[in-house]
């Protein structure tokens, strides 16, 4: 996601052989092999002498010996090179050829000797040690070749090429970008930080005059996706300075030893092009505690690079206009040498955007294709929480394909829609068969799932239930889309209700099959989760009390690590209490799923027809069963669905006003 921009390096070097290095080795393999060649002479086989194809064994000896079975009258031919002597010697019809490296050919005694025997002998020029030479040669010379190629094939990734590894310059992305603050959205937090660098960058002399500190680090820190290597692009976009930029895995993977020359390079560029812009993305593969690190080898390059990097920012004072910009979303495993004064001192949190945010970049992102004017683009908005901006830039290019697909003109509601629910639970698969028996417990076991749901105070009413596979694994789903604003806090009985949901399905198995599938495991192990987060992390229990179990390090990166401190009794205790807990739940939801009996056959006799139904079909099922059998109404959301409803249509009125302001 974040390297967009790979092949617009700086290199305008254009060298030849850099760009073609399969073609430039192979004119070098030829130009050496024909060399070879005519030194080697007509009639001469890379490697071997007369007779080669006779020969069922070569031995290598010394000289002596040979002299001594020429002697003896054993030899029948003999070559002779600057430095080799080799002879073929006749066992009975075998062929045996003698070879001796290094001898003194100017034996003088040895020509006489020949003469005398009548052996046939040539001098061949230079022929075993050249040929010898050349399939010394011939290895290298591949291994060389397989090295380009890969170096070539790496580089692709990482924005350059590593032919001369040392100079960085082909690794190091430079570019002027042309975004601004207004293409990044949804993150004013970080905006407003950062943009007094753009101010300092912009014109340094003031502030240098001043003497004023400005921070060289700054650390962008947030989940994937959110829009940091945006964010840093649109501070070089708004102060028109260049921005380079590396990626601190591209440091550390390719040749060992190269990682620090290449920040010293980097730092050297842009230094020489200040004021500007270094970025350095995923900055955790190079800044990793060196206490975290673990495992042997590899880590010493690792070390060697963050070294430099310390030492480079250390090196330039705050009257050279560069700025250091680096992005991770595990800023818990950094070492603290990093983050210290003078170095990247300043953390910006860069979020997932709330429901103004994700409004305001899915428009950014709308600006580039063609939409129905009768979209609303809040309803997508109200529908992705909890996505990224990438997430919301890749949903308007989805819903662009798929408009396509149909041969469109613009872009409507409904294929955002799809794109959304295809973010949300992998690709629909319609071409996957599924066994009439399987889609009959995932009818019964999504309609439990979507009944728990409507009826139970504090879950999230069902938008759609299908029983059409999707993504991997997932044969069925329901899918409950936040129709409130963003909330970042659950009260005790909404995890309550979203157990009883989880369980829905599982029940509604036994209930309505007889039998359980494996179906219901991921259901089970969220459950499980849920109450044991509750007890340990929430102090949401009278096991516990208010003790917390289990601490979970950096909870809204979804990181960390957990660390149980408590005794063998206590862990007893929270095994017992979240089993009973469950088979109390188990209970209550199969009592309430054979209540609603026939609201339940109903629903999955109209899954198992059309396979797709929306949550108001879900809720005009159990209304009208709930009226024929004469029962109160024990729906839930009635007031909620209202408030949604009312919400939106304040959106909306506040959207038109904003239009009509600006
Ligand atoms: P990160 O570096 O945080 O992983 P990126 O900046 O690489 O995320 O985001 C990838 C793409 O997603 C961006 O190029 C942009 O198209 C889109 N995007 C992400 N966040 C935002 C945002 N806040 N505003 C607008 N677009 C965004
Ligand atoms: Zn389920």
């Amino acid at each position: 996601m974040a390297n967009q921009n790979n092949n617009q390096n700086n290199d305008n070097n254009n060298n030849f052989f850099n760009n073609n290095p399969l073609l430039a080795f192979a004119i070098f393999s030829i130009i050496i092999i024909m060399i070879f060649k005519s030194f080697v002479g007509e009639g001469e086989s890379l490697g071997g002498m007369m007779n080669t194809q006779s020969v069922s064994q070569t031995k290598q000896v010394k000289y002596s010996e040979i002299k001594k079975q020429i002697e003896q009258g054993t030899i029948t031919s003999v070559k002779l090179t600057p430095t080799t002597v080799e002879a073929i010697a006749d066992d009975n019809g075998r062929k045996i050829r003698y070879v001796a490296q290094n001898v003194p050919t100017y034996d003088k005694d040895l020509i006489p000797l020949l003469e005398k025997k009548k052996i046939t002998y040539e001098g061949v020029m230079g022929g075993g040690f050249l040929s010898e030479l050349l399939s010394m040669m011939l290895p290298i010379l591949i291994f060389f070749g397989i090295w380009i190629f890969l170096a070539k094939k790496m580089s692709k990734g990482m924005g350059g090429g590593i032919l001369g590894a040392g100079k960085a310059d082909k690794l190091i992305n430079s570019e002027k970008p042309d975004t601004k603050f207004s293409d990044v959205q949804g993150v004013e937090e970080a905006k407003d930080e950062v943009k007094e660098i753009v101010d300092f960058l912009k014109f340094p002399e003031r502030y240098m005059e001043l003497g004023a500190k400005i921070p060289k680090g700054l650390l962008l820190v947030g989940p994937p996706g959110t829009g940091k290597t945006l964010l840093a692009k649109a501070v070089a976009g708004e102060a028109s300075v260049p921005f380079f930029s590396v990626s601190g895995s591209g440091f550390i993977e390719m040749f060992v030893g190269v990682g620090a020359s290449r920040v010293r390079d980097l730092f050297a560029q842009a230094k020489k092009e200040a004021p500007s812009i270094i970025f350095i993305d995923e900055i955790d593969a190079i800044g990793k505690s060196r206490a975290s690190g673990g495992q042997m080898g590899g880590n010493d390059e690792r070390e060697q690079t963050l070294n430099q990097l310390l030492a480079e920012m250390d090196g330039f004072g705050t009257d050279t206009p560069v700025i250091v910009l680096a992005a991770t979303n595990r800023p818990e495993i950094l070492d603290a040498a990093l983050l210290r004064a003078g170095r990247f001192d300043r953390q910006v949190l860069v979020d997932k955007p709330d429901f103004d945010g994700r409004l305001a970049i899915l428009k950014v992102h709308a600006k580039g294709v063609k939409l129905s004017s009768k979209v609303d683009l809040t309803i997508v908005a109200k529908q992705t929480a909890g996505l990224a901006g990438a997430d919301l830039a890749n949903i308007i290019n989805e819903a662009a394909l798929l408009a396509g697909r149909f041969n469109k003109k613009e872009i409507e509601q409904e294929d955002l829609l799809e794109a959304i629910e295809r973010s949300f639970v992998g690709l629909e698969k319609k071409n996957r068969k599924i066994s009439e028996v399987e889609k009959r417990i995932v009818a019964y076991h999504e309609s439990g799932h979507a009944l728990m749901a409507e009826l139970t105070k504090g879950a999230t009413r069902v938008t759609k239930v299908s029983i059409i596979p999707r993504g991997l694994g997932a044969l069925g789903y329901t899918l409950h889309l936040p129709d409130d604003e963003d909330r970042f806090l659950k009260q005790k009985h909404e995890l309550m209700a979203e157990i009883d949901v989880l369980l829905g399905g599982r029940a509604a198995e036994e209930v309505f099959i007889g039998e359980i599938s494996t179906g219901a495991g991921n259901d089970l192990d969220r459950a499980t989760a849920i109450l044991k987060d509750m007890v340990s992390v929430y102090g949401m229990s009278d096991i516990a009390g208010l003790m917390v179990l289990k601490r979970t390090e950096n909870s809204f990166l979804g990181g960390g690590m957990a660390s149980t401190d408590y005794s063998e009794k206590m862990s007893e205790d929270i095994d017992n209490h979240i089993k009973t807990t469950l088979n109390e739940r188990y209970a209550f939801v199969k009592k309430t799923l054979n209540e609603y009996h026939q609201a339940i056959e109903n629903m999955a006799a109209v899954l198992l027809d059309v396979e797709v139904i929306e949550g108001t079909k879900v809720r005009s099922i159990i209304a009208e069963y709930e009226k024929e059998n004469h029962m109160e109404s024990r729906l839930a959301h009635g007031d909620k669905i209202a408030k949604a409803e009312a919400f939106a249509k304040e959106q909306a009125e506040k959207n038109q006003e904003d239009n009509e302001e600006g």
